[in-house]
């Protein structure tokens, strides 16, 4: 890192912390952002300041949101009897690219991992049952990524579900065993919506 001027070589390492970005990469992203055009370099920098300043978690559903309340949840033509829970507000888009599914979600953000020090408590399950109490949902879609942990979430969620009579079911096949949902391609997981089972 000596060879650079010490605000190159800051922002070398501001970008060798983006995931799948390693040094050279790093090095050639800070060079291309050099050469840019001033305002573009601060239209860039905004962009990031203004997406982590003014995007928060929906106060319903967890989804990322610019308001109070995200666009799903705010839209009454969606099913209110059905809430599909996913690990991450990136599986919404991988769910809604389907077409297929019309009914609300809930964002866990992330899944059970004892493993890694994540217990129920750390992840948005309170929340998720809280808002179910008292309301017309009548199913519960466990759209968890097929990983061991996704399955450890929705087993541990099921169980919570039952007593409270809510029907809960878990998307079937077409999702590779540790694969992760928001690489899935639409028809694999419409697929895997259909066949979704009960658990
Ligand atoms: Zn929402």
């Amino acid at each position: 890192m000596e060879y650079f001027a010490s605000p190159v070589a800051r922002l070398i390492e501001e970008f060798s912390k983006l995931p799948g970005v390693g040094k050279k990469t790093a090095q050639r992203l800070a060079f291309y952002v050099l050469n840019m055009d001033k305002n573009e370099a601060v239209s860039l920098a905004n962009a990031i300041v203004n997406a982590k300043e003014k995007i928060k978690y929906c106060n319903i559903c967890s989804n990322l949101t610019d308001g109070d309340i995200c666009y799903i949840c705010r839209d009454k033509r969606r099913d209110q009897t059905t809430i599909c829970v996913v690990e991450d507000p990136r599986d919404i888009i991988a769910m809604e690219k389907t077409k297929e599914y019309k009914g609300l979600y809930h964002v866990l953000h992330g899944s059970i991992s004892p493993m890694d020090g994540i217990g129920p408590e750390d992840i948005r399950i309170k929340e998720l049952l809280h808002r179910i109490q008292g309301s017309d949902v009548k199913e519960v879609i466990l759209a968890t990524n097929p990983t061991i942990e996704g399955e450890a979430t929705a087993m541990y969620i099921s169980k919570l579900l039952k007593p409270m009579g809510i029907k809960t079911t878990r998307i079937a096949h077409g999702i590779p065993v540790g694969g992760d949902l928001e690489y899935a391609d639409e028809v694999t997981l419409s697929r895997a919506l259909e066949g979704r089972r009960e658990i």
